[in-house]
Formats: structure tokens, C-alpha cells, sequence
């Protein structure tokens, strides 16, 4: 994904497409317009493309790949917010202390939902994103939706 591109082509951007539906598997899949939303490093909203199974009624929202699904702080800013409080015991002095509060929240959940770990470490982040989950997801259906 070229967010770059995204900026420049705004609702022109040749989105990906999943072959079916993520619910019921139906492979018809079909555009829903487009919604503006805020993405950390960007001034502006960008726009991104939403898909609409006619099926199952489950509507996508299409996000660049750099992000999580409900989080507009880029992967490798949270990611590297988790290892410095692991690391560290402390947090990225740049980014509020709340946001970071509530990833490291998040992945505590996960922790245990994977291990029944309490104090979550370097391997737990590395399990949930290899497993295609969002490491610091408070839902228990996070897994991502990757194209
Ligand atoms: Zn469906």
C-alpha cells in the first residue's frame, strides 16, 4: 500500500479487493463509497474505499496497511510504543500518554488471551503479529483484514 499514492489520487486509488467476503464468503463483493478518516502523519482526512457484501450486509472499511482497523496512530508507532514500555518501563515522549496507556492495555487482553500471561513481554508482540492479530486490540475478533 502506497500512502503516498493514496494522498495524490484521493478516490481514484486502485483499491484491492478481497475475493469474498470475510462472514459468508460470498464473492460478491461490491463498492460502498468512500469515507474520509484521520491517519497519524497526515494533515488532512484521507479518503478510503468502502466494500458492501450484498449477502451478509457486512460493510468494509478499507484502510492503508500501515494502520490497524480503529487506530489512526501507524502500526510501527504503536509497536514501537509497546517495546519501549517493555524495554524500558517507559513511554514514547512524543505521543500521548493515554493513547499508549490504552494500546499497552490492549495488549495485556491479548497477553492472556494467548498465554495467560499478566505482565505481557517482547514475545507476546511478536505472537500476535505473526498470528495476524492486533497486538493491542481490546475486541477478541481482531484478527486483521490484509490485502
Ligand atoms: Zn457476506
Amino acid at each position: 500500500m502506497d500512502v503516498q499514492r493514496l494522498v495524490e489520487l484521493g478516490k481514484k486509488y486502485p483499491w484491492p479487493r478481497p475475493d469474498r467476503c470475510l462472514s459468508c464468503s460470498s464473492s460478491r463483493i461490491w463498492g460502498h463509497g468512500y469515507v474520509q478518516r484521520y491517519f497519524e502523519g497526515f494533515v488532512h482526512p484521507l479518503w478510503v474505499r468502502r466494500l458492501r457484501c450484498p449477502d451478509c450486509g457486512t460493510v468494509y472499511t478499507l484502510r492503508p496497511d500501515l494502520f490497524y482497523r480503529g487506530f489512526r496512530y501507524a502500526i510501527l508507532t504503536i509497536l514501537a510504543s509497546l517495546m519501549q514500555r517493555i524495554e524500558n518501563h517507559r513511554w514514547l515522549a512524543h505521543i500521548p500518554r493515554q493513547n499508549q496507556q490504552y494500546w499497552f492495555k490492549g495488549l495485556r487482553l491479548q497477553g492472556l488471551r494467548f498465554k495467560n500471561l499478566p505482565s505481557p513481554d517482547a514475545d507476546t508482540v511478536k505472537e500476535a503479529v505473526s498470528r495476524g492479530f492486533i497486538p493491542v486490540s481490546h475486541s477478541r475478533n481482531c484478527a486483521m483484514l490484509r490485502l
